[in-house]
């Protein structure tokens, strides 16, 4: 559950009402741009997943919600520091830039690992390093932007009940970040962060509070 900086971040100098207003712009374009959700299953994921991350994305965010044709996991996304991976940060980057025109926002889904290098609240690599330079989490999703990933890997495998509660979960969250949402303190509500404990996962609802839904609505 980890989040992307925004993909605006390299501003000209400008004034503090005309900074406000250029936020104010780029939150309402990207708004009222979204029409359709896109699921990318990359690799084999199982059809009653897909199904099910389609229902809640389509309750939560009110938008056409399609499942496109499964395509492989790009092989440059691939690493193997720790365990086999592939790179969450490369996997966004990636889907943003290979998705449908029809398209607006794309959640790829896959079963394998994902990681990215955890960063510290200063944005400098988090130490140590043998622990977070390699970091496997659960989903990542850029924050506005247009694609996020999710992973079935890290959501255990024994309880199924839980299992799909945890998917839908983070599935939400991420597509939460593309929307613009960040984290929220609200102890219960799914775009709380992780914090790095699946514990937060199965504390927080499957829902949004509603300072959450009124950013998006
Ligand atoms: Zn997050
Ligand atoms: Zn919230």
């Amino acid at each position: 559950m980890n989040v992307l900086e925004s993909e605006h971040q390299s501003f000209m100098p400008m004034c503090k009402k005309c900074f406000f207003l250029f936020i104010v712009f780029i939150q309402l374009s990207c708004k009222t741009e979204v029409k359709r959700i896109g699921i990318q299953p990359l690799g084999k994921v199982n059809a009653i997943y897909l199904d099910s991350i389609q229902k809640v994305l389509s309750d939560f965010y009110s938008r056409e919600v399609v499942i496109l044709p499964a395509k492989a996991i790009p092989p440059s996304t691939f690493i193997n520091v720790k365990s086999p991976r592939y790179r969450a940060d490369s996997l966004i980057y990636n889907l943003r830039k290979t998705k449908p025109d029809s398209i607006d926002i794309i959640l790829g889904v896959l079963a394998s690992d994902i990681s990215i290098t955890k960063k510290d609240d200063s944005g400098k690599p988090k130490m140590p390093s043998s622990k977070y330079a390699d970091w496997g989490i659960m989903g990542l999703g850029f924050c506005p932007g247009k694609s996020s990933i999710v992973s079935t890997f890290r959501l255990g495998q024994n309880n199924k009940p839980l299992f799909m509660e945890r998917m839908k979960k983070i599935s939400a969250h991420e597509v939460g970040h593309n929307f613009g949402v960040m984290h929220c303190k609200s102890e219960f509500c799914v775009m709380r962060d992780a914090a790095e404990s699946i514990q937060t996962v199965d504390k927080v609802n499957l829902a949004l509070c509603d300072d959450c839904k009124r950013k998006i609505n």
